[in-house]
C-alpha cells in the first residue's frame, strides 16, 4: 500500500518525519526512535534530504533501514537541487530499485542569502520533479501517458504505482496588518501546478495557529486544489528549536507562545505547557477536517509520544 491510499481511509493518519543521522550515536538514536514509533501509532515515516543533496546517501540508507526493519511505509524526500534532469531520473530509479514507492517532491531551498537557480538543465520547480517521477513511474510500471483524469483513475485502481506528496504553506499574518492569516498567491499557484503534475497529497510547513491551517484549506479549495492537506506539526516544547526553525524557514516567530514558554517555572513546566499548546493546535486542525498529522520528531520519540498520549487521552 502506498501512502496516498491511506488518505482514502476515514480515520486521521499519524506519520513521523525523521532525518538522516550524522554520527554512529545519531544512527542508533534514530533506529531506536523509529522502532518505538513503528510499534505504536505510525502510519508512515518520511526521511528528509539535506540541502544540495548532501545527505543523499545517508537519507537512502535510513530509508532502506526503515523499509527493512519496520514494515511501515516510508516516504523519501527528494529535491531538485544540484542535479541534472538525467541524474534525478537515476536517483528516482535507484530509490525504486531499493523498494521506495513514496516520494515527497520538493524544489529545495536556495543557498543562504541567495536566490534560487536550477543551473544546467536542472529542474526549477517541485511541480517539474512531480512530473519527472511520474515519467519514470510510467516507464517502469508500463503506465501509458494519459490525461490527468485517466492518470487519477489508473492510480486508484492499480497496486504497483508510486505515491507523491508535495509541500504546502499555511497562511501567515503580516506584522502591522490586520492580523488575518493570508496564503501567498504564488504558493497557491505552485500547489495547483503540483496537483496538476500528479501529486497525491500535500504536507504543510510548520505553523502555530489553527487559523493558519484553516486559511490554507480555504484558499486551496477556492483555487480548485483538492489534495489532502496534512498538517506538519512540531511539538512546541523547545523555544530555541522553534526560533531556529522559524529562521530556517523564514516564517514569523510565535512571540506570545515563546514568551509563555520562557515565563514557565522551569524546564519541566515549560515542556508540559508546550505539549498542552501543541495538543490544542492538533485538536483544532483535526476539528477543522485535517486528514491526519505529520509530526516533526527531530529523531526523538519522547515529545511526539507524550503529545499523542495527551491528544488521544479520553477527555
Ligand atoms: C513538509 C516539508 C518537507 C520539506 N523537506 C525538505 C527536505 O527534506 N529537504 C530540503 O532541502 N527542503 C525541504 N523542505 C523545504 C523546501 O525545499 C523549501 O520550502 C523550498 O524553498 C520550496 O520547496 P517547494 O517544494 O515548496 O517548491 P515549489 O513548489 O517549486 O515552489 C517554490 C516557489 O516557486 C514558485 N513557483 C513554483 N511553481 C510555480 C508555478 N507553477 N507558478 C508560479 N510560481 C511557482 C513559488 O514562488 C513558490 O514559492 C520541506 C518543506 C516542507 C513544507
Amino acid at each position: 500500500m502506498t501512502t496516498s491510499e491511506l488518505y482514502r481511509a476515514p480515520r486521521p493518519t499519524i506519520s513521523f518525519e525523521l532525518y538522516p543521522p550524522r554520527t554512529p550515536r545519531g544512527e542508533e538514536q534514530v533506529h531506536e526512535t523509529a522502532a518505538r514509533l513503528a510499534a505504536g501509532e505510525a502510519d508512515y515515516f518520511s526521511v528528509t534530504y539535506g540541502a544540495s543533496g548532501t545527505t543523499s546517501e545517508r537519507s537512502q540508507a535510513l530509508v532502506e533501514h526503515l523499509l527493512a526493519e519496520t514494515r511501515v511505509p516510508v516516504i523519501a524526500h527528494l529535491t531538485c537541487v544540484g542535479r541534472s534532469r538525467s541524474q534525478l531520473r537515476d536517483v528516482v530509479s535507484g530509490l525504486l530499485d531499493a523498494g521506495v514507492r513514496d516520494f515527497l517532491a520538493l524544489r529545495g531551498d536556495p543557498p543562504e542569502g541567495g536566490e534560487w537557480s536550477p543551473g544546467g538543465d536542472g529542474l526549477a520547480r517541485a511541480c517539474d520533479l512531480v512530473a519527472l517521477i511520474r515519467e519514470v513511474e510510467a516507464e517502469r510500471f508500463g503506465l501509458p501517458p494519459a490525461s490527468p483524469v485517466e492518470r487519477l483513475v489508473a492510480r486508484r485502481t492499480r497496486r504497483d504505482g508510486v505515491s507523491i506528496a508535495v509541500a504546502a504553506y499555511p497562511g501567515y499574518t503580516v506584522p502591522g496588518l490586520s492580523g488575518e492569516f493570508q496564503v501567498r498567491d504564488d504558493e497557491l499557484t505552485a500547489l495547483r501546478a503540483k496537483q496538476d503534475a500528479g501529486a497525491d497529497f500535500a504536507i504543510t510547513q510548520v505553523f502555530f495557529d489553527v487559523e493558519a491551517y484553516v486559511a490554507l484549506q480555504r484558499a486551496a479549495r477556492a483555487a480548485g486544489i483538492v489534495l489532502p492537506l496534512v498538517p506538519g506539526v512540531l511539538p512546541l516544547t523547545d523555544p530555541d528549536r522553534i526560533r531556529r526553525l522559524c529562521a530556517l524557514n523564514r516564517i514569523p516567530e510565535p512571540a506570545e507562545l515563546l514568551a509563555e514558554l520562557e515565563a514557565a517555572g522551569g524546564p519541566e513546566e515549560a515542556y508540559a505547557l508546550g505539549v498542552r499548546r501543541t495538543a490544542d493546535l492538533v485538536r483544532g486542525v483535526l476539528a477543522a477536517g485535517a486528514p491526519g498529522l505529520h509530526l516533526y520528531t527531530f529523531n526523538q520519540h519522547a515529545a511526539v509520544t507524550r503529545l499523542l498520549d495527551e491528544v488521544l487521552a479520553p477527555a
